[in-house]
């Protein structure tokens, strides 16, 4: 086929112990999943799982061992670190049960929810979409994905981000309010799950901003850590 001009080329992850990639379809965010992050954005109590996107091609890859540069984008004053736990579909599927969804997940990452927080707190105040806050060119951070049989028991793992060194955000994914079988049963209610889908499951307390010159660190009990440098 001829096209009019050079397709982009594919967001593709690397895949721990493998010389394999783990090519990105669609990235969905879960919004508010911890419950001490929900009081701390002003809310409370469980509310039905919310779910925002995010372009694949704003996936940035931080292999194992480097230290990434994450340029500051654009417009905000200040830009928040969301870490979380980022679970990577390797069977798609509809209308997928809770009891059937660790049979979809290929295995999992660390990942950053870049935030545009002055702009997804206007866009809030004016009930307009979030895009402009949460679905930037670099908002998506990511580390190599472990295969799930390699990946310990993720359900306990202890997820934290530091900052300079200093720590910003622990908790552990067994706080989750929606679990990962969870997230991916509502999720595949509404859209149909593909081979590629990256689900971002949501952020602990200890969102802030950072400002070029910050070197983030996350960690997932089990994963590669992730470091970036903001530029
Ligand atoms: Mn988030």
């Amino acid at each position: 086929m001829n096209y009019v001009f050079t397709p982009s080329p594919v967001t593709a992850v690397p895949v721990m112990g493998s010389a394999d990639h783990f090519p990105v379809h669609r990235i969905y965010c879960v919004g508010r999943n911890y419950e001490e992050h929900a009081k701390e954005m002003g809310f409370s109590g469980r509310e039905a799982p919310f779910f925002f996107m995010k372009p694949a091609d704003a996936v940035v890859v931080i292999h194992p061992g480097e230290t990434a540069t994450l340029p500051y984008p654009s417009l905000t004053k200040n830009l928040h670190h969301e870490v979380e736990l980022v679970v990577a579909i390797g069977t798609g599927g509809r209308n997928i049960a809770a009891a059937d969804a660790a049979g979809h997940i290929f295995g999992y990452a660390v990942g950053l929810d870049m935030t545009r927080r002055d702009l997804q707190n206007e866009m809030k105040k004016q009930g307009r979409p979030w895009s402009i806050g949460k679905g930037f060119d670099h908002s998506a951070p990511i580390g190599a994905i472990t295969p799930a049989a390699a990946a310990g028991d993720i359900a306990r793992a202890e997820i934290s981000l530091e900052v300079g060194g200093k720590q910003r955000q622990r908790s552990t994914v067994s706080k989750l309010i929606w679990t990962i079988a969870e997230v991916i049963e509502h999720l595949s209610a509404a859209w149909e799950l593909q081979p590629g889908d990256l689900i971002y499951t949501g952020t602990p307390e200890g969102v802030a901003a950072v400002v070029p010159g910050d070197t983030m660190t996350a960690s997932v009990t089990g994963l590669q850590s992730i470091a970036l440098t903001v530029r």
